[in-house]
């Protein structure tokens, strides 16, 4: 079965680095998806304007707007998107969006000591890269069953936290509290939803992109998007129910706990 033909797919902060790479390499797949949503904060600012243009040239792309703490903006949005599957499931949902810090720093992640760490960093980075994600799983999780018995196809229903090996607790050096902690939590409740709903067929994993050069993660990151996005999208492509509850990096070896 040829992964992402005829299927729908989900993906949140698409509007640069690691989002608009993997919309970018699925649409250039030779199987294309029957439909990909991809959500950013706003499609009127200028950091849009490329998923824009991307948008006019391919009709299977569907943007929408979702700050994805945003509970309300996420309610209709769910909304839409059930409109436009007409009846079918969501086979693919990809949580994205994230952020290290209030701020861009040109020099994308640096370390975050307990003397600069504050009580705002963390309860805000825990907010985007944590809560939104589980809230954003429980609003589909009824389009996600609904995929689950869909006829066959790969990815089937699957969810994908973009997590971090900075949410590793074995592998941890110290530092950045406020990003490993949220990174930490996603692993820990993708773990709890892949065990409550393997019943359901609902294949769950994190995944660490890898260390790429975007805003987030700066210019001394080994990786270009070019390089590390294509595995991740085979990767992902080739995920089913075996896998789930995984924390898999994007070439496909397991990440310790
Ligand atoms: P970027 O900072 O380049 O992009 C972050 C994306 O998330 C932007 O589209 C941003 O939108 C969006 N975003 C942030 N907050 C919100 C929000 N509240 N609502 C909606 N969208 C939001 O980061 P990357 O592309 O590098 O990172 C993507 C994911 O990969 C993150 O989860 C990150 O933790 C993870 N990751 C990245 C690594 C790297 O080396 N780059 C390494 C390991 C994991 P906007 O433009 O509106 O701010």
């Amino acid at each position: 079965m040829a992964a992402f033909k005829d299927i729908s797919i989900f993906i949140t902060g698409c509007n640069r680095g690691v989002g608009l790479a993997l919309v970018k390499q699925i649409l250039s797949l030779p199987d294309s998806p029957k439909v990909l949503f991809a959500t950013c904060r706003s499609l009127k600012s200028d950091n849009s304007r490329e998923l824009r243009e991307l948008a006019e040239k391919n009709p299977i792309l569907h943007l929408l707007e979702l700050d994805v703490t945003n509970a309300l903006q996420l309610e209709n949005v769910v909304k839409e998107v059930e409109a436009k599957l007409a009846g079918s499931g969501l086979n693919l949902l990809i949580n994205n969006a994230g952020i290290y810090d209030l701020k861009n720093s040109e020099y994308g992640i640096v370390s975050c000591t307990l003397d600069e760490v504050t009580r705002d960093l963390m309860m805000k980075v825990y907010e985007t890269n944590a809560v939104a994600p589980l809230m954003i799983v429980k609003a589909f999780l009824p389009l996600l069953r609904r995929a689950a018995k869909d006829p066959p196809c790969q990815p089937q229903a699957t969810v994908v936290n973009i997590s971090s090996e900075d949410g590793s607790v074995a592998l941890n050096m110290g530092g950045h509290y406020q990003y490993k902690c949220s990174k930490a939590a996603v692993n820990m409740l993708t773990v709890s939803l892949s065990l409550d709903y393997a019943k359901d067929g609902i294949t769950v994993v994190c995944v660490d992109p890898g260390w790429i050069k975007t805003d987030m993660g700066g210019k001394a990151a080994p990786l270009t998007l070019p390089q590390a996005i294509p595995s991740l999208v085979r990767l992902i492509g080739s995920l089913d129910l075996s896998k789930t509850g995984s924390f898999l990096q994007h070439n496909g070896h397991t990440i310790p706990w």
